[in-house]
């Protein structure tokens, strides 16, 4: 309809169905690299208690400033719809006793999330991520093993040579503690040239003003003292370590020291990966490290770390490089019929084929026979079997070949093996599918 009546909310898309074949391919290679390296999958609601996400993210994040859905229940408690995922993960964890698990624990997500932004390209108001967290190991070679999953990952959708790792680390707390004093040192006495965020953050959080994307705060922050120089041994150790392990696992990266990531609960490491296509919106997933999350949310002091990717960039960078998902939604066998036996006897050829795993599509309404083909021609049908009422009496069945424009008639007892046999071995499966 070129003029609807009702659309979708501002920043907010419907996924079609030639989209989700993105979608699912995104989800397919994430859940084998996950299972791979014994992650388990979690999904927790899509709205929690505001407190979750203040808790976590940090008051002076931009998230929890201005992006948060929040609504009401009617007896007056607040909510927010989740904008990110890593806070819900550690509630669950800590609520359903998940540390009792052997370390480090692992887990996965895939689930949408909220975020009230300006939409624009690579910007939306619902958009979908997937990431994992694993918790309870502070050891450097579990950065590096995080960091090489997020990349294996793009690798497999075809996005890798399209990206560069950027990678960072922001220390201890300890560390920031002494950095924060000696920004504000540094931003004191400046301030009219900083825009009017930055100068509400720079007592809460200096460290934001070095990733602000306004041009005079750039040049300030290009020349601020740099977080390096107040890092502990302990810091240096731990990000030279992780650096030689990438190198060990052949993962290229860039080192970024401006990077410091928008959440207050990053430690350590700190990672994105960019596009090396100009543009602010670019980076299609970035993580790091969250030592004192856990703590800050009622539990015992437990290293973590976590990645998150956004699919609706990841889908955006796989069509800018041709990458075509494999489409499992292909219909392979196309059933046409005519009169009252024949529809009958098809309905059941049409569920006999499905079983089998043959992906199956029936004419099942009123149409003639020349209509019901020319649905099978739009459906890209492999092959057509085609019932008349003359194939009926004759206990046949025409078989035709859409690709080659033949076509035969054939005993209708056997077509079901015959479909088999010409589809493939692959497809020969009479299993319940939870035996596959
Ligand atoms: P963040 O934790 O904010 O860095 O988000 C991780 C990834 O999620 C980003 O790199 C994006 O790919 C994606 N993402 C974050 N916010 C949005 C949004 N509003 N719309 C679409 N994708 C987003």
């Amino acid at each position: 309809m070129s003029n609807p009546r009702y659309q979708s909310p501002k920043g907010v898309h419907d996924i079609l169905p030639d989209d989700h074949l993105y979608f699912s391919f995104i989800k397919k290679v994430v859940r084998h690299h996950c299972r791979r390296a014994g992650f388990r999958r979690i999904s927790t609601p899509i709205f929690e208690d505001v407190e979750v996400f203040k808790r976590s993210i940090g008051e002076s994040s931009d998230i929890v400033e201005k992006e948060m859905f929040l609504f009401e229940s009617k007896s007056g408690k607040k909510y927010a719809l989740k904008p990110e995922g890593t806070a819900g993960v550690v509630r669950a964890y800590l609520e359903h006793g998940l540390s009792n698990l052997p370390k480090p624990v692992e887990f996965y997500y895939i689930e949408p999330h909220f975020r009230y932004n300006r939409p624009q390209k690579g910007r939306y108001r619902q958009f979908h991520q997937f990431g994992f967290e694993v918790l309870g190991e502070s050891d450097p070679a579990i950065d590096a093993q995080v960091i090489y999953i997020s990349h294996r990952i793009n690798y497999d959708l075809g996005i890798a040579d399209r990206l560069t790792l950027q990678l960072n680390t922001i220390g201890s707390s300890e560390d920031r503690k002494q950095y924060r004093e000696d920004l504000v040192n540094y931003y004191t006495g400046k301030e009219r040239s900083l825009c009017e965020d930055c100068k509400r953050r720079m007592y809460e959080n200096p460290m934001r003003l070095l990733d602000c994307k306004e041009e005079d705060c750039q040049i300030l922050a290009s020349m601020a003292p740099k977080l390096e120089s107040v890092l502990s041994e302990e810091s240096k150790e731990h990000f030279s370590l992780l650096q030689e392990y990438l190198t060990e696992l052949g993962v290229k990266y860039e080192l970024n020291p401006t990077l410091v990531r928008g959440l207050d609960y990053y430690t350590h490491t700190v990672f994105e990966f960019w596009s090396k296509k100009e543009g602010s919106q670019n980076a299609t997933g970035g993580g790091g490290r969250y030592d004192g999350l856990v703590e800050l949310m009622g539990g015992e002091s437990t290293p973590a770390i976590g990645y998150a990717a956004g699919m609706e960039r990841i889908v955006e960078y796989m069509k800018e490089a041709g990458i075509r998902p494999p489409n499992k939604d292909k219909v392979e066998v196309f059933v046409a019929q005519l009169g009252l036996v024949a529809k009958k006897k098809s309905l059941s050829l049409i569920n006999e084929l499905r079983n089998l795993g043959i992906n199956t599509v029936g004419a099942i309404g009123k149409s003639s026979m020349k209509g019901q083909m020319g649905l099978a021609d739009k459906l890209n049908a492999k092959y057509s079997l085609i019932l008349g009422q003359i194939e009926v009496q004759e206990g046949t069945i025409i078989l035709r070949n859409m690709e080659k424009g033949s076509q035969e008639i054939v005993p209708y007892e056997g077509i079901v093996e015959k479909m088999k046999t010409l589809l493939g071995e692959k497809k020969l499966s009479s299993k319940k599918l939870w035996e596959e």
